[in-house]
């Protein structure tokens, strides 16, 4: 057995592991960072985020082209779904190669292929290709993230997940005539949008009555009407079984009321959630689990002062960018010797919703300034109107600004449409940073570009 020891140790090299390991290897401290992987960036680089876009801006381009030919403009429009992937997977290996440089130019940093589990709070075994190894730690963060959930319903061997769609080399090889999504959270709906723009008919299977569970139902009320209208929507559904049909394809089983019915497609992508990935021995250690994930406040320290846990695996705000900015929150009260300086700020983290068009939000909006009795003004924005979302044919949707009807503070907002997803980070670091409608009104945001519009929806209220 190898004993080794290691100033800080990380459980998972993804977003909420790396970004602290650098700043102390800077300053520094011997860092071994672990993971099943061997590579840094965890699941957002190897089946989340980055190559779920790498298909859904070539979707986009599709989608476009076939909007500019609507209105005669000249252009071919072919699919090609392997050469989709070929691109996905490129993107993905640029980046691994990316950071593998960066590892290999970062001093005090060692990367362990293996999985971590605790023995002790200051002791970790890992299981490797040569062996166990064990390491003394004086700081430990968790950083294990999360992972697919496949509800125990029989025959869900025969559906394909997030991971098996958008891992390297990925299962999915040819584009399908027919695609069942179980599930109608960001994952099943941004999916069932892309394959829906590369010519697949989709069918969404959702259980509740409202897609994007648990976000503000005015937004999705916004979006839905937007959404491709080929994709068959059904809501209200509870999927029973799952079983492959005499052709090879797949018979998906479900009740809706008291209805029970089949549908069949070519593929059916299971997208019910994600669940934390809590590593052995962390409960046996004291560390407090809850069915969210590893309990940690603003500070990310656990029970034990000096185990933290960021990312995905505390169930917070389950995004790359929060897990990144939560690594380094750790890092920082790391090096100030396990007493709190620095907190996370979960209330202004964008989220986007990548479907086409996609939708984004930040801070505090309507449903949520309600339950909480805080009365807003609303600032408006239609994308009908943008000379940008003209030029691309793209006029769907708007922005809203959500302030403080006292003091007109930005409190939140929420953007269907084009260029979402870059729109919400300005509108985040405004309502971040205590900007008023006044300040977003007098600022000149470039013209034509639709940041035009955050300055429009807030002087549409003077
Ligand atoms: P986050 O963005 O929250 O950091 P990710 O899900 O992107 O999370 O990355 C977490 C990484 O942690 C994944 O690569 C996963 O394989 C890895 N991991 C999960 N469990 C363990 C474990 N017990 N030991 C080491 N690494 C782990």
């Amino acid at each position: 057995m190898i004993i080794q020891y290691a100033d800080l140790l990380t459980i998972g090299a993804g977003g909420g592991a790396y970004p602290a390991a650098f700043r102390l290897a800077r300053a520094g401290r011997s860092v071994v960072m672990v993971d099943p992987k061997g590579v840094m960036s965890g699941n957002c680089l190897y089946e989340g985020c980055v190559p779920s876009k790498a298909i859904r801006e070539t979707a986009e381009i599709y989608q476009s082209q076939r909007r500019f030919a609507e209105r005669g403009l000249p252009g071919t429009i072919t699919v090609d779904f392997a050469k989709i992937m070929a691109h996905k997977d490129s993107i993905q290996s640029r980046r691994y190669q990316q950071h593998a440089a960066d590892l290999a130019a970062t001093p005090n940093i060692q990367m362990i292929q293996g999985e971590a589990r605790f023995i002790t709070p200051h002791e970790v075994a890992v299981d490797t290709a040569d062996g166990e190894r064990r390491l003394r730690c004086a700081q430990v963060i968790i950083a294990s993230g999360s992972d697919v959930f496949v509800p125990p319903v029989p025959g869900s061997e025969f559906c394909l997940t997030s991971h098996d769609l958008y891992k390297p080399d990925p299962i999915l090889k040819t584009l399908p005539e027919r695609m069942i999504v179980i599930g109608g959270g960001y994952i099943g709906l941004e999916t069932a949008t892309f394959f829906a723009a590369l010519g697949t008919r989709v069918t969404l299977l959702q259980r509740g009555g409202q897609l994007l569970n648990g976000m503000d139902p005015g937004m999705v009320a916004v979006l839905t009407p937007l959404l491709d209208p080929s994709i068959h929507i059904l809501t209200g559904i509870d999927v029973t079984a799952v079983e492959v049909t005499p052709e090879g394809g797949r018979r998906v089983h479900y009740t809706r009321g008291e209805e029970d019915d089949t549908i069949d497609g070519d593929v059916v992508l299971m997208a019910v959630g994600r669940r934390p990935v809590i590593p052995a021995g962390a409960a046996e250690i004291g560390i407090t689990v809850t069915r969210k994930g590893v309990a940690v406040g603003a500070d990310l320290q656990t029970a034990h002062p000096h185990i933290y846990a960021c990312g995905d695996v505390n169930g917070r705000v389950p995004l790359f960018h929060a897990a990144v900015r939560q690594s380094m929150v750790a890092a920082h009260n790391i090096l100030g010797g396990n007493i709190p300086m620095d907190y996370a700020d979960f209330r202004h983290i964008p989220t986007t919703i990548f479907t086409l068009p996609a939708a984004a939000y930040v801070g505090i909006t309507p449903a949520l300034a309600e339950a909480q009795g805080i009365p807003l003004q609303i600032g408006r924005y239609d994308f009908e109107e943008d000379s940008r979302a003209q030029i691309l044919e793209r006029m769907e949707g708007g922005i809203q600004l959500f302030f403080a009807a006292d003091s007109l503070r930005l409190l939140g907002g929420w953007v269907v449409g084009i260029d979402a997803g870059a729109l919400i980070g300005q509108i985040g670091t405004a309502a971040a940073h205590g900007l008023t409608a006044y300040d977003l009104a007098r600022f000149a945001d470039q013209h034509p570009m639709s940041a035009e519009g955050i300055g429009k929806a807030a002087r549409s209220l003077f």
